[in-house]
């Protein structure tokens, strides 16, 4: 059983081709500047990378130029495209149609396209992605995997937002959530490394890389998760505000003289710690910055910490407690300072990490002290895997 697993972004695709017998990784990949000059697919089956350049103007030649590469004679990893037994997608909003993974057919695509409205920047690139594999590949079968699938499971006090609830009635505006497959697949993991099933735990999981939230997930199921309607909202991240008072949107418009789309704009890609720290949107060169003495680099750094540390104390609340903190993504993978920043000030919970143990990096450890109330997990994510063990679920239903 061969499954290739798709995750298609504006001008970006990333793929991986997985066995299923073992869940081994037979080959992955990134084609980059989709539709732009300097176009590049970089595939690397097994250890090997190799490049190739090429026009790729738009998504299906990205996917056509992929399936040549997995089936290439000199650097493919299948003999065909008959050895394939799936493709599974991620897309990013289900809206309320979807609360798991399905087999994509016209009905699936019309619920897609219409919740193209919820998410204008990220689901048509994931229905371009399926349509050139539905053209290249007739006979595979395609299944979808949402991002909003997991938090389908919140109850209507976490999702509803205190609007005229006619916007919901009419527009479905509520909360949503995001990274679904990242905060199932890490919480699944923390229940499996406290020894216990899903089902008995309670645990908050920290998803904080460029794109950041955090969910309060209990007995397996997502109960509330700090992105919104859309992925705008909640954590201080890269590029994006999070929660801001509403008001500050018209007030800056008036002042900058700005109109709708531009004000979205500074929110989405000019806020963050990239907005505070002036210095980038990469938690790496904010930490050198600030190791130099950059004030405010030290400041998005002070900002970002306390505003996970403070939803860590929200979701404990909302969980009336917890057994377990995870820590996941480029960040809370990596980035020992950041986890002790954020764990600072949470000893009323029994939060006490090990310094020594905290020192990893891209692992799955306890990096709790001895003795401590609440353990606290590095989990490194896997969202292709949860999509490909999915896909591989629906087809073997059929
Ligand atoms: P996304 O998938 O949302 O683009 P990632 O999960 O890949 O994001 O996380 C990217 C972020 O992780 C970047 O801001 C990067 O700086 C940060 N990161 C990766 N490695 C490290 C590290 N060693 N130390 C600090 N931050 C890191």
């Amino acid at each position: 059983m061969k499954i290739l697993v798709i995750n298609c972004g504006s001008s970006s695709l990333k793929y991986q081709l997985f066995d299923m017998r073992d869940e081994s990784v037979l080959a992955k990949g990134l084609v980059e500047r989709i539709g732009l000059p300097g176009s590049v697919l970089v595939h690397r089956p097994g250890d090997q990378k190799v490049e190739i350049n090429a026009d790729i103007e738009n998504h299906e030649k990205a996917i056509a130029l992929v399936l040549e590469a997995v089936t290439s004679p000199k650097h493919g990893v299948l003999a065909s495209l008959d050895e394939l037994s799936a493709t599974g997608h991620r897309v990013v909003h289900g809206g309320e149609d979807f609360s798991g993974s399905v087999r994509i057919t016209p009905a699936v695509m019309e619920a897609i396209r219409k919740n193209s409205d919820l998410a204008p920047l990220h689901n048509p690139p994931n229905i371009m992605g399926i349509e050139a594999c539905t053209n290249l590949m007739p006979k595979i079968a395609q299944i979808a995997v949402f991002d909003t699938a997991f938090h389908q499971s919140m109850p209507a006090e976490a999702y509803i937002y205190a609007l005229p609830y006619e916007y919901y009635e009419k527009y479905k505006v509520r909360r949503y959530g995001f990274h679904g497959t990242s905060h199932l697949y890490v919480s699944q993991r923390a229940a499996a490394l406290l020894g216990k099933p899903a089902q008995d735990v309670k645990v908050i999981t920290c998803h904080l890389g460029n794109g950041a939230s955090i969910t309060a997930v209990k007995g397996g199921k997502s109960v509330d998760t700090s992105m919104g309607l859309t992925p705008l909202e909640g954590l201080v991240m890269g590029t994006r505000s999070g929660d801001i008072d509403p008001a500050i949107l018209s007030f800056i418009m008036e002042k900058e003289q700005l109109n709708i789309a531009q004000a979205t704009d500074v929110l989405n890609k000019k806020s963050g710690v990239l907005g505070l720290s002036g210095v980038s949107s990469d938690f790496r060169d904010i930490e050198e910055a600030a190791g130099k003495g950059n004030k405010r680099a030290q400041l998005a750094l002070d900002r970002f910490a306390y505003v996970v540390r403070k939803y860590i104390g929200a979701y404990a609340a909302a969980l009336d407690g917890a057994d377990a903190i995870v820590f996941t993504a480029g960040l809370g993978e990596n980035s020992s300072s950041m986890r002790a920043k954020i764990c600072a000030g949470l000893g009323y919970l029994g939060v006490a990490i090990d310094e020594a143990k905290n020192k990893i990096r891209g692992q799955e450890v306890d990096i709790s002290a001895a003795g401590a109330g609440l353990r606290v997990l590095v989990i490194p994510t896997n969202e292709e895997l949860v999509i490909a063990r999915d896909t591989l679920k629906i087809i073997e239903k059929a």
